[in-house]
């Protein structure tokens, strides 16, 4: 067979019936500039060609239908502008309307009475008679004659490409004239091996079938085996991304673990780890050891203990006389992380210093200095530590806190700061689902903390609209009663930055009103204030001066006031699942019984009540992850549409993920058998992967 690749890159002007100006349009609106994007833009829905329906079976809830008949009379109703052309259409059961609203003069020249005629489109029901406005109609001859498939692909479109004749149909023809062209060129990019032991059918059966299926069930396998190589292929680029790092990259074997991991976990450590704690700290341990630089991602639900494994694993490093950083999303969080942690390393003879952005000029000179007289030890921060004049002695391991919150080049600044790359670790907030986690950190190592600290009571969950106000109220008072603390926390959105800070005054204003001093006091942060009047109010609540933080999403992540138990969020239905589970992660981190109260307006989305119902039931947060993903889809998820890395065009992370996870085995099989793709047999794999690494050959400068 001839199987000339660029056969397939040929620029689609050239299709017969494309030309310069539908290649315009094609590019501009549907990103195809290549045969290749045209054979790979997939239609998003099938219309069966061969199921009529009759008039007299039409529900109102139906999407488009198909139905045989004749019409038997043509009206023009109303005048100028409210002028419209309506068909009474009949079959052997019913009548019903056809309107047109535009291209009359057209409409009133094609419509014949009494022809038999195919009409297609979505009915409305309107004063009991239902009515298709728009309809597509063809002979009922023509369209025996143009019955390629029994499925009719329907194909994206936009208005631009309409005025050119490439709605769905048109597209479809282009299709058939390319496939017509093309497809004994189309190369087969699976070995036969692979395509046996799974029975994929091939790709140009593939590629034919999921334009114009033969049939269901031929349809059902062009899928499978697209999805698959679409997952297969991203999967093989992740490892083989991860293999070259693995040769690439030698770093600092840290081959002992001496005094000061030890005196710590002796003298220091204030509670027992968890299995999951020590199995993670193992899997960290042996992979710093072997000299190839570790890149490993430790999952854990809110609250599982991520900071002690990260100290831990940074005492390691010192044992091994390397210096190490933490760096945080926040400000809040990173002198949160060196509070929390200044007692314990200086307890075992360590130095450790937080730098922030706004650390003052005198105390960041004397930081710089030290890190590069290796008199520091461990540097907490912000993003601040990504900064050119900060230079280490000898950085070994670099823990990256609340991944979420940072770029993927943000990961990869930190390599640069040595000779040899540190050690990474990267700590997610909340869990990302497994097939979400593989697709987006394919090429990291992954290692998952799944067990909470022993003694954690489940947190109490409501959900309560703005009318029960007054009784939430008499609740808060009656917890602080009892001695604890309340965070109140209020939408922060992006663009309507006004509006919040607003609300979040009034919040603050009502709140002050019912909490009156000095009975109660009440703290407030958000983010117009400045950055140490901030540090200074979140501290006097930390100290339990305070019994209400009033607060913006700025304490979101990570901090820890073991005594506060109850946590009211305001327009909770404003916030995504995974804010949410973060939010509630606040609390429930002492002994009490803790509560998480979700206030919201009467009127719900359907998917915000989704997220409130799924708060309330559990506080799994990987199921959370779950419900969240299929909300959401992946896209928006951890702003994996930027990344790039996930760039799928049929295969779906939520739907498929049973084909993702036996392409990413299969993948990683083949690199264990054949890891430079050499062998005669994987030729056509080989091939397949050059030309889309080439493509996105940044993937190997990234992390
Ligand atoms: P996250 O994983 O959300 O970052 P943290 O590291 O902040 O969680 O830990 C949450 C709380 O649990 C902290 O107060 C921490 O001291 C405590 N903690 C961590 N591990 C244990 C453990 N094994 N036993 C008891 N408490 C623990
Ligand atoms: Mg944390």
């Amino acid at each position: 067979m001839a199987s000339n690749p660029h056969m397939l890159d040929t620029p689609i002007e050239f299709l017969k019936g494309v030309g310069p100006q539908r290649a315009e349009v094609l590019q501009k609106e549907l990103h195809v500039f290549r045969y290749r994007d045209l054979l790979e833009l997939y239609p998003f829905r099938y219309i069966d060609k061969t199921r009529f329906h009759k008039i007299a079976e039409l529900q109102a809830d139906l999407a488009d239908v198909q139905i045989v008949g004749k019409i038997i009379r043509i009206k023009e109703e109303g005048v100028g502008r409210k002028k419209r052309i309506k068909a009474i259409f009949q079959d052997d059961t019913n009548s019903m309307d056809l309107v047109w609203f535009k291209g009359i003069s057209w409409v009133r020249k094609t419509l014949k009475v009494g022809e038999d005629i195919v009409v297609f489109g979505k009915p409305t029901l309107y004063n009991s008679t239902f009515s298709i406005s728009h309809p597509e109609i063809e002979t009922l001859e023509s369209h025996k004659k143009s019955l390629v498939t029994a499925m009719q692909g329907v194909y994206p479109s936009t208005e631009k490409l309409g005025v050119r004749s490439l709605h769905s149909k048109g597209i479809s023809k282009l299709i058939h004239e390319l496939l017509e062209q093309v497809a004994s060129y189309i190369p087969e990019t699976l070995s036969i091996e692979i395509r046996k032991e799974y029975k994929l059918i091939s790709k140009r059966e593939a590629l034919v079938n999921v334009h114009f299926p033969q049939s269901e069930a031929l349809l059902a396998q062009a899928h499978r085996r697209l999805k698959f190589e679409e997952f297969f292929f991203m999967q093989l680029a992740m490892l083989k991304l991860k293999q070259h790092k693995k040769e690439t990259y030698l770093s600092y074997p840290f081959s002992k673990v001496g005094t000061h991991f030890n005196t710590f976990y002796k003298e220091q450590l204030p509670f027992e780890l968890t299995g999951a704690q020590k199995r993670v700290l193992k899997e960290i341990r042996l992979d710093v050891a072997t000299g190839k630089q570790m890149n490993r991602l430790v999952q854990g639900d809110v609250g599982s203990g991520k900071t002690i494994v990260a100290l831990m694993a940074m005492l390691i490093a010192k044992d091994n006389g390397f210096q190490a950083c933490l760096m945080a999303p926040t400000e809040i969080l990173a002198s949160q992380h060196f509070q929390g942690l200044k007692d314990m390393v200086e307890a075992v003879g360590m130095k450790m210093a937080l730098l922030t952005g706004s650390t003052k000029v005198a105390r960041r000179r004397e930081i710089h200095a030290a890190l590069e007289s290796g008199e520091l030890d461990i540097l907490v921060g912000t993003h601040a530590l990504l900064e050119d004049k900060v230079q280490y002695k000898n950085l070994g391991l670099a823990v990256i806190d609340e991944q979420h919150r940072f770029g993927v080049s943000q990961r990869s600044k930190m390599w640069k700061k040595n000779s040899k790359p540190p050690h990474v670790l990267v700590m997610t907030a909340t869990p990302i689902p497994r097939t979400l986690a593989m697709a987006v950190y394919g090429d990291l190592d992954i290692s998952l903390i799944d067990e909470l600290p022993p003694g954690r009571k489940p947190i109490t969950t409501f959900h309560k609209t703005d009318k029960h106000r007054l009784s939430m109220f008499h609740f808060l008072k009656q917890e602080i009663e009892k001695g604890r603390q309340i965070y109140i926390v209020y939408p922060l959105i992006e663009d309507s930055k006004t509006l919040d800070y607003k609300d979040l005054m009034d919040g603050y204003d009502s709140i002050s009103r019912h909490f009156p001093k000095p009975q109660f006091q009440v703290s407030v942060v958000h983010g117009r204030m400045k950055a140490e009047d901030k540090e200074a109010e979140m501290a006097r609540f930390v100290k339990g001066e305070t019994h209400i933080m009033v607060a913006t999403t700025v304490i979101e992540v990570g901090v820890n006031v073991p005594n506060a138990s109850v946590m009211v969020i305001e327009s909770a239905e404003r916030f995504g699942l995974s804010q949410l589970h973060q939010l509630r992660g606040r609390v429930g981190r002492g002994s009490e019984q803790s509560f998480c109260v979700l206030m919201s307006g009467h009127k719900l989305s359907a998917d915000a009540k989704t997220r409130l119902k799924t708060m309330v039931q559990t506080q799994n947060g990987f199921e959370i992850a779950d419900v969240d993903l299929k909300l959401r889809g992946p896209g928006d998820i951890m702003g994996t549409r930027q990344s790039g890395l996930v760039n799928l065009k049929l295969a779906d992370l939520t739907k498929d993920s049973k084909i993702l996870q036996y392409a990413r085995q299969i993948a990683s099989e083949l690199l264990d058998k054949d890891p430079e793709i050499v062998c005669v047999e994987n030729r056509p794999i080989l091939k397949e992967y050059m030309r889309a690494h080439h493509i996105k050959m940044q993937w190997s400068t990234i992390s």
